[in-house]
């Protein structure tokens, strides 16, 4: 079956166009541009710490991760993983593997929710535990064309605390962007006795 898959559609690296891997085993040593921001976000702040594995303007990196969501590549989203586990590795961050969720709506349609994938891979990968402890209850609307004000507002309520929240925790998401969606993830885990929250993210959009 994916013999016949590989045939229609053989892979090719999105870095160097060598046959045989999304993400050769050169290039996966490849660093990306690194992001060297801050966040600004105009509420509270509630994560600790933020690490971004580059920058989404990297190309190479935008390329990986548009790849990753839209054609749901499953050995290029744990390549991903396994790089930002390295990454933590070296940064010695541990705690209990959260992702931020997507909506049930939105899984269905999509099949799956990446940052969930990115998550279980790296806790995998560091022989640290993954734990489902958040839920989306309410789907909000697209952030893009929001006001920072109003994409607080947005993402105010959309999740719950399902089961017990660890103490320490490191919080995937795939991309971030304003950091609002992190932070209100932040917020309610801390309401939930969380004391430490790093945040890891494959890119700054
Ligand atoms: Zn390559």
């Amino acid at each position: 079956m994916f013999k016949i898959f590989d045939y229609i559609f053989p892979k090719y690296c999105l870095s160097c166009n060598d046959e045989g891997q999304y993400l050769c085993s050169t290039c996966k040593t490849k660093n990306f541009k690194a992001w060297n921001g801050t966040l600004e976000i105009a509420a509270e702040k509630h994560f600790d710490e933020l690490y971004c594995l580059g920058d989404y303007e990297d190309e190479l990196l935008g390329k990986l991760i548009k790849t990753c969501k839209y054609r749901f590549v499953k050995e290029l989203t744990d390549d991903l993983a396994k790089l930002l586990a390295k990454a933590i590795v070296d940064k010695k961050y541990i705690g209990v593997v959260v992702a931020v969720p997507l909506s049930k709506r939105r899984e269905r349609w999509r099949g799956f929710n990446q940052s969930a994938e990115i998550g279980r891979c790296l806790a995998g990968e560091l022989k640290l535990e993954y734990r489902d402890c958040l839920k989306r209850i309410k789907h909000k609307k697209a952030q893009a064309k929001l006001s920072e004000r109003a994409r607080q507002k947005n993402v105010l309520g959309c999740f719950e605390i399902r089961g017990e929240v660890p103490e320490t925790v490191i919080l995937i998401d795939d991309v971030v962007t304003t950091g609002t969606t992190v932070n209100e993830c932040a917020r309610i885990l801390k309401q939930a006795g969380a004391k430490q929250i790093t945040v890891c993210v494959l890119a700054k959009g």
